[in-house]
């Protein structure tokens, strides 16, 4: 059965059971009888917690699962209410804003332009494929193809998002800056992988602990930022990474505690929980970093570095 935000409490208990298809199996005597089948009804609709794969299903959300949904009903679902709704579209429109901006990029000088393109088309895969993912994990051959891309674009976005501030950080260093890109990409190149095996895709943990490694190793060049100009000349560089570290991090936190859901389990399936959270603050990261890197170029040309 469905369970609709309206749903009464009779429908909410009768979810406990999986539905399940029946059938009048003849008996000695001439009267049919229904048994239980073994197959689920298979019916699309929204489903509870316990009606969920667990692979799929979150902890402390209990309602709004879209189960058994054709590939047509997860798109039309994408502007319909349920548990991954904020989360399809809050990324969605965020592709839709960095491919935007990987066109105004493109009219910038060429310096900028590079830089910021790629970092705009890093921007655009990883929020269209974490789009694909909240809108196509309906079932568990969907979930782990479109877990893959999701995660994998996260390396790429991380790996990227170092070119602007390499570029920009280290303008008169060619040689430093082509040194650290490989090594960034390198790390994010196994930290894919781990994404992609699907031996690790139950391990969150491990996942988001790599992320953060991946992500912190901003503080390589930044040291090496005050080791060339000093705190005072290197603050331009260190001030930036720093606040877009801190909105990754802040939406780790959500992600990794399952905050606010896990105090009020149940009250926030549609509206609110860390998922959502965690989104808004990769969405605010990523907006931040591409004004931040803009600005930094600015400051780096002012002072006549190169
Ligand atoms: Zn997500």
């Amino acid at each position: 059965m469905t369970i609709s935000n309206s749903a009464s409490p009779s429908d909410i208990e009768a979810q406990k059971s999986p539905p399940v298809k029946t059938e009048s199996i003849p008996q000695k005597d001439g009267v049919g009888e229904d048994v239980p089948l073994i197959q689920p009804a298979c019916t699309p609709g929204l489903y509870g917690y316990d009606e969920t794969p667990e692979i799929i299903r979150s902890p402390y959300l209990l309602t709004g699962y879209r189960l058994y949904y054709s590939w047509g009903q997860c798109f039309r679902s994408m502007f319909q209410v349920h548990n991954e709704t904020v989360n399809i579209l809050t990324h969605f429109f965020g592709g839709i804003f960095f491919l935007i901006m990987m066109i105004y990029s493109a009219t910038l000088t060429a310096r900028v332009a590079v830089a910021q393109c790629i970092y705009c088309f890093a921007a655009c895969t990883l929020l269209f494929a974490s789009t694909a993912y909240h809108t196509f994990s309906v079932d568990l051959p969907k979930y782990t193809l479109f877990l893959r891309f999701d995660l994998s674009s996260i390396c790429v976005l991380i790996a990227l998002s170092y070119v602007p501030p390499v570029s920009f950080g280290f303008l008169c260093y060619p040689t430093l800056v082509t040194i650290y890109l490989v090594i960034i990409i390198v790390l994010a190149a196994c930290a894919s992988v781990v994404c992609i095996l699907p031996c690790f895709l139950p391990c969150r943990v491990l996942r988001a602990s790599l992320l953060l490694v991946v992500g912190w190793f901003a503080l390589f060049p930044v040291g090496n930022a005050v080791y060339l100009y000093g705190w005072a000349g290197a603050w331009p560089l260190a001030s930036r990474l720093l606040i877009m570290g801190g909105f990754y991090s802040v939406g780790c936190f959500f992600y990794l505690s399952r905050i606010p859901e896990r105090f009020a389990p149940g009250k926030f399936d549609n509206w609110g929980h860390s998922h959502q959270l965690w989104h808004f603050f990769i969405l605010a990261a990523a907006i931040y970093h591409y004004w931040a890197m803009i600005s930094l170029y600015a400051d780096q040309a002012a002072i006549g570095r190169c």
